[in-house]
This record gives C-alpha cells, structure tokens and sequence, in this order.
C-alpha cells in the first residue's frame, strides 16, 4: 500500500512517500525535485506538469496555471476575474457554479472546470509516484492552505476522486510543516509547551501559524495570513515596472501583446532569484516584440524598494497570529521559515525584525510541506507503523447553522463552530420538530472570506421526522462534525425519546477497611436513542454522479495522452531503425548479404524513411509497429548470420581450450 504526500503549490508541486527508512521525496521524468503545477492543451494531446511549463510560451492561451487558487470557486467572484485571471493565459468562463476555462484541445474547442483541471495535476504526481513505487497508487494526502473553504477542501478531495485517488485526508500546509517538524524532535517538553511559529512565503501565498509542542503532540493555537502576498506578486511588481520602463525606452505596449508579457514575465522571475544572490543584475529578452531586444539593469536596492508594499503587507499575519495564540514575543521558542520567497534576503531581514529574532532555516524550505503530507498519510494508514504522535488542528472561518423558526420561537440559528475552532469537532445538536425540516450550514463571517465568495455552504435535509407518540414535538438531536479536512457534514441525526431506566445511585467511595456495598438501584428517565434519521446533504460541490463521469472522462483523455506517448515510441524505434540497420547492411553485415538484397533492402529502407517523413508523419502507432516488423523481417535474418558467424570461431576457440 502506498503512504503517499502531494504538496500541490501554485508554482510547483512536491511529492513525497513514506518507506520504513524514511521519507523520500519523488523526482519526476526529467529529474527535477518539483514540478511545476500546470496544465496545457494541444492539437494532439495535453502536457501536464514538465511538458506544460516548456509549452506554455508558445501555447500560453491554451497553458492553465494557478490550479490551486481556483479550484472551487465561482467564475464571478470579483478576485477570480480581476486577480487571478491576470495570471492564467487563457479564457475563464463558468461551469455549472465553478470558474473553469475555454481551450482548443485536440483542435477542437473546449472547457474544463478548475477541479477537472486540478484532477488532471493530480493524474500527473499519481503517475509520476506509481512509476517510482513501481506500482499504481491510491491513498495520498494532499496540502491545501489553511484559508480554503469547505467548498475548496471538498473539490480537492473531488478531484482526488476524480484522478482516482484515494484522499484520506487534505492537510492544511501549515500543519503538515508542523508535524514534519514535531515528529522528529525528541527534545519535546513533557509539561509546558513549546511554542514555535511557523512562516511560508510561497508563490502566491504568505502564512503563519503558531504550534504549541508537546512530547507526541501539537496543538495548533492560531494561523493567519494574506492571501495576496507571494514570490508571484513580486514578479509582478517587477513586470509592472519593466512594462513602463520599456515602453519609455523603447515604444513598446507590451500589455498589447500576451506573448510579450508572458516572455517579460518569466525574465523577471528568472531576474528576481538572480538579484536573491547579487546586488545587481541585467534583465535581456530577445526580440520581446516588434524585432526589438529588451535590456536593462537593475539592482536589489531598487527591487526592495519595488516591493516595500509588499514587504509592509508581512507585518499583519504576524501580529494576528501572534495575538490569536495569545502569547507574547518571549514565549516563541523559535520562528521556523519555509517557502521558495524566504531566499529573498530583503524578505528574511524583515521577518527577522518583525519577529525581533533570526528566524531557523532547519526545514526544507521546499520539502517541508510535503514531507508532512506522507507523515500524515503514514499516521492515517493501517499498513504503516509511525510514532504516536497526536495533531490538534483549528479550522480558520467560523461557521454557523440557521434553520426556520417554529412555533413561535425566536430560535433560528447558532454558531457551531468559532474562529480557530478545533478540528476534528462533533457538537451535538438538538431541535424540536413535528415535521421533517432543513438546516443551512453558512460561514458565520463572511468578511474573513474573499470577497464575494458565497458564505453558504451546505443545506441538510432532515427527513422521517412526525410527532412524538404523544402527539407533541418529537426531540432530533443532530451531529455535526467538522472533520480532519475542515470539511462539515451532519454525520448523523436521530429521535430521542424520554424513558424510564435502571440504575445504580451512584455511591460514595467505600472508606479503607470498609466493604463496598450492594448497589442500591433507582428508576430515572433518561432521554435515549429511538430512530435513526436520514440526512440528504446539498453543497456547491459536484455530486457523485457528477464525479463519476468526469472521473471517466478523465480515464479517456488519460488513455488518449497515453497513445499518443506510445505512438511517439514506436516512430522513434522505426526511425532509429532504418538509421541503424542502414549503417550496418552498409558495413559490418556487408558480407552476409547478397549484393541484390542489399541494393533492395536498401531503397526499402530509403522508402521507409521518406514515408516516415511525408504521409507516415502522423501515423498510427500501428502503422509504425507494422513498418518497423516489415523492414526487421529483412534486416534481422542477416543480422542473425553476422552474429552466428562471429560467435562461431569464439565457439570453436572455448572447444579447442576445453579439450
Ligand atoms: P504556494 O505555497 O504559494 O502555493 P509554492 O508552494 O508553489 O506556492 P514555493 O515553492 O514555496 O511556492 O516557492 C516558490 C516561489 O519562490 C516562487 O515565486 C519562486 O520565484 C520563489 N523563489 C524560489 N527561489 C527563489 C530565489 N532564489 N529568490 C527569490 N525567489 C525565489
Ligand atoms: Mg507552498
């Protein structure tokens, strides 16, 4: 069974598995450590991961980035279209409640919703990880930013499912950090905790949590952030500024032209890491647009100053999370810094003066979150044996349950679960009902959400419900649960009826030298369990039915990619072929041919290799496989002599020493 961590970032992604001796982290197919977390459409097939990072210049309209911050919301919401549309080349559209985008696949247009693309990413690392495990893999867990919704925790398990994947969990990624970083220090204290704070400045995000340590557990005590501040806002800054510097110099709207941009973009990405190392740098794009080579330099003291906005932006999650944990500066045991942006010194210098303290660099800075992952998913699975080690979670949005009044009562909700409530959480709720009812689950303040996100987030069904057998109000207590993920559900509701029951009274404890005394019974009424009652759950996530036809079309494309790669295959083997075999008709199998074979074999091999390059361009995988045992049917015969022939005078040569 595979014991799997995918820490899906906004720029790229970490895969890592755990195995007795440890936790190792999965390169991919060229090697790399990450893979960038993308998703591009093409004329024959998609490019997913590596290959779409190397399409995405060419192919940006159809090349879909910034998986993570659009899984599970709305096409409308004001930060989908005027944030992160900025950052995703193609066209966004809506798709059945969720933002999605509109490309040319396979020649043809198309759309896909962000949790279907998400689920392609995942079909990625799954296929990356089954082939380093050497087998398919199922159970993984998966890091979302603790700021995800219900609605985005349950699409992610969706797209999970959709992947076929079996998500035990998603894990906030401050925690997974957290976990990674407790399960390996013995050093724990046994009483008084150990309060470490925790800060990742990624791509696209900036938080911090605070975790109070114990031997074999963490609390988490508070986690804060800002959703607008990461490596991709500093790229951006940058752009922004080289867009008005070489529009001075020289004429250029670059803003007119997408390809241009994506081009600047990534040179100021590449610029930025470069000015991480010197104080300062050149930043070149050759022919950015209209013929025209774009240069210049620049130093780190300008680029600080670019981003002081930015910078100012760190102090405030600081302060929150600090005051949310509710402990002071001199309780911090040490500040713990992950995340590709805290290699920018300027970035470092700040935290170390917002935290008045150097920050720990003991973590992998890129690995830490998955790493927690697999930890996670080792302590979920059964087949794998890890330390004890107890994780304590908050849930960041409160949430609370409205339901109709009834009978005159003013009581139509209550706030089930606060702001960095624990998670998991069951509370027991109980309602008076005659007849089957509904209950809305929403978020309690909508102003910790971005804006215009829906607060709503599921409506439960309460059905079976009558009278009592008196005719009066029957009494339903429900089970909310607000589980591992941070995902709500009413796990189960049922009638409670009031009955006389036995028991013992309870008696003092019998003094020393006393012997204890025969029970005394009593008849009380207590309220117990009569009927189960089914709960039908609606949220704004698909419903499985749904599921189950994007999982199969996700299977079809999946096995059209496939062909595709074993189409390529085969031409390449054809092709490699008719250069090799050509080589040596010409020389070292010259000899075990008749010269008219040769001369025919060889224009075959001409005919063969011109069909390659005019109608056999685009054949199919058969097609090749059919080509390449038609010319082996010549070609290897001659070559079986030329190997019996060599292998003959060593033969003779063994026998001769033999005897
Ligand atoms: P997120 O956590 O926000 O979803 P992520 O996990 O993909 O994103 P990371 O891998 O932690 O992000 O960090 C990527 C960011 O770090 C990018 O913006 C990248 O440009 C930046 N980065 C990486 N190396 C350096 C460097 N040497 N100097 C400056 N920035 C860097
Ligand atoms: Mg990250």
């Amino acid at each position: 069974m595979s014991v799997v961590g995918f820490d899906v970032g906004n720029l790229q992604s970490v895969i890592a598995v755990a195995r007795n001796r440890g936790i190792d982290i999965v390169a991919n197919e060229v090697s790399n450590r990450a893979t960038p977390s993308m998703v591009s459409f093409g004329a024959k097939q998609r490019y997913i991961g590596e290959s779409a990072k190397t399409q995405e210049m060419g192919n940006f309209k159809n090349t879909v980035s910034a998986l993570k911050r659009i899984i599970g919301r709305s096409y409308d919401e004001p930060e989908v279209q005027e944030f992160e549309s900025q950052f995703i080349g193609c066209k966004l559209c809506d798709i059945g409640g969720e933002v999605g985008v509109e490309v040319t696949y396979l020649g043809q247009p198309a759309q896909f919703s962000a949790t279907q693309l998400y689920a392609m990413y995942l079909g990625k690392l799954r296929d990356t990880t089954s082939r380093e495990l050497g087998g398919r893999m199922s159970d993984v867990v998966i890091s979302v930013p603790a700021w995800y919704t219900d609605r985005q925790r349950r699409a992610v398990v969706q797209a999970s499912q959709i992947a076929g994947l079996n998500c035990l969990r998603v894990v906030n990624d401050s925690t997974a950090v957290a976990l990674g970083y407790g399960i390996t220090k013995s050093d724990l204290p046994e009483d008084a905790a150990r309060n470490v704070v925790f800060v990742d400045l990624g791509h696209s995000s900036f938080t911090v949590s605070v975790v109070a340590f114990k031997k074999g557990e963490l609390k988490v005590r508070s986690v804060a952030y800002d959703r607008g501040v990461g490596g991709r806002n500093f790229d951006k800054a940058l752009a922004d500024h080289f867009i008005a510097l070489f529009d001075e110099k020289y004429k250029l709207d670059i803003r007119s032209n997408s390809k241009a941009q994506v081009r600047l973009y990534a040179a100021c990405e590449k610029l930025k890491k470069v000015l991480s190392a010197n104080s300062q740098a050149p930043i070149t794009v050759e022919n950015l647009m209209n013929d025209v080579d774009a240069n210049a330099m620049y130093s780190r003291d300008e680029f600080v100053e670019l981003i002081e906005p930015l910078l100012k932006r760190l102090e405030g999650p600081i302060s929150r999370a600090i005051a949310d944990a509710g402990i002071s500066a001199d309780e911090i045991h040490s500040v713990e810094a992950v995340g590709g942006s805290l290699r920018i010194p300027a970035v470092k210098q700040r935290l170390a003066e917002l935290f008045g303290r150097d920050l720990s660099y003991t973590l992998n800075q890129e690995e830490a979150v998955a790493r927690g992952c697999a930890l996670q998913c080792a302590i979920a699975s059964p087949a794998f044996r890890v330390r004890e080690f107890s994780i304590n979670d908050i849930t960041a949005h409160p949430i609370r349950l409205k339901w109709e009044a009834v009978g005159g009562s003013d009581d139509t909700g209550l706030d089930v679960f606060g702001h960095n409530n624990p998670i998991p959480s069951t509370k027991m709720v109980t309602f008076y009902r005659k007849q089957p009812f509904v209950v809305e689950a929403e978020y309690a303040d909508p102003a910790r959400l971005p804006p215009g996100t829906n607060p709503w987030i599921s409506r439960f069904e309460i059905k079976n419900v009558g009278p009592a057998a008196n005719g009066d109000l029957s009494t339903i207590k429900a089970k909310v649960r607000l589980d591992l993920s941070g995902v709500l559900s009413i796990t189960s509701a049922y009638t409670v009826v009031e009955t006389e029951v036995e028991e013992p009274v309870p008696q003092p404890e019998p003094k020393e030298g006393e012997e204890p005394k025969t029970p005394e019974m009593r008849k009380v009424r207590k309220l117990v369990k009569d009927a189960e009652l089914p709960v039908v759950q609606t949220s704004q996530c698909l419903d499985a039915a749904a599921v189950g036809q994007l999982a199969k079309r996700e299977a079809e494309m999946h096995a059209a990619d496939e062909l595709v790669a074993a189409t390529e295959v085969a031409k390449n083997s054809l092709e490699e072929y008719i250069y090799e075999i050509r080589g040596k008709v010409e020389g070292e199998y010259k000899d075990y041919v008749e010269p008219a074979t040769q001369a025919e074999f060889l224009a075959t091999l001409t005919a063969a290799e011109d069909w390659l390059y005019d109608e056999g361009e685009d054949a199919t995988r058969e097609a090749y496989l059919d080509k390449l045992a038609g010319l082996r049917g010549t070609g290897d015969p001659i070559a079986e002599r030329q190997r019996e022939d060599v292998a003959r005078p060593k033969a003779a040569r063994e026998l001769r020493d033999a005897i």
